[in-house]
């Protein structure tokens, strides 16, 4: 087994890879507390566009996990973040939650209700018919048509599911017959915008995370390392099966702590 001296930043995916719902997983604050201990970082990423970087501090400080601003990135920050690289000054129609509306406003995102530059949808949990009506027409008038994770779904509590990002995409294509380009895992800008900010080589991060064709997948196309664990969603049998391929695979985080 190979070990994982040479990395320097843990990319870590929430659900599924430290803690279901509201419980932490077996050896996580041990596998934290060990990266902190090497003089190593880990940082959370999700692509839940509907939460802000301060809802996800709040929850894992409740979690008793040790993390400040600077250890939580998400697609909705780095969409803040290529708008503000791609798109300086251009205005933004939004079919998202308040939330992701301030976290666009820190990137100095102009956030406007009639004749944007650019359509950006997210994970909306205060979709309206309104919203979408608005969308459809921008979308259709040609505008720059962004979106930021491509999941149709976002596990709940009691092994439910309600409809992502994706979905709310999906319709739009179907009365639109036009796609987004999105941001979130598995496209390779969220690592990327990371790789860049703390200045470190490919070899030397791990993306961790229980799905393969979002968390792994995101890794391979950042061309950085990537480690499944079977903590969540993904069983061996589907990973034999599936053609994604991890450059370690363990049965959760805590399988790792020796090896860091
Ligand atoms: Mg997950």
């Amino acid at each position: 087994m190979k070990d994982l001296k040479n990395i320097k930043l843990f990319l870590l995916d929430m659900d599924g890879t430290i803690y279901l719902d509201d419980d932490v997983f077996d050896g996580v604050y041990d596998f934290l507390n060990k990266i902190k201990a090497e003089n190593k970082k880990y940082i959370f990423l999700t692509n839940n566009s509907s939460k802000s970087q301060i809802d996800y501090l709040n929850k894992l400080k409740r979690l008793n996990i040790d993390v400040t601003l600077d250890n939580i990135f998400t697609s909705g920050m780095a969409m803040g973040m290529y708008l503000s690289k791609m798109y300086k000054g251009k205005s933004v129609y939004l079919v998202g939650t308040k939330a992701l509306q301030g976290e666009l406003e820190a990137y100095n995102v102009k956030i406007v209700d009639d004749d944007p530059d650019i359509v950006l949808i997210g994970f909306d949990r205060e979709l309206t018919y309104e919203k979408l009506e608005k969308a459809c027409k921008y979308i259709d008038d040609g505008k720059i048509y962004l979106a930021t994770n491509t999941d149709y779904v976002c596990p709940i509590a009691g092994g439910r599911y309600i409809p992502d990002c994706g979905s709310i995409c999906d319709m739009i294509y179907n009365a639109t017959k036009k796609r987004p380009k999105f941001i979130g895992k598995p496209e390779p800008d969220m690592i990327n915008i990371l790789k860049e900010k703390e200045n470190l080589q490919n070899d030397e991060i791990l993306m961790i995370g229980d799905r393969l064709y979002t968390d792994i997948k995101s890794a391979n196309n950042a061309n950085v390392k990537s480690c499944l664990v079977l903590s969540g969603e993904t069983s061996i049998d589907d990973y034999n099966k599936s053609d994604i391929k991890a450059d370690y695979v363990f049965n959760s985080v805590k399988d790792m702590i020796d090896l860091i």
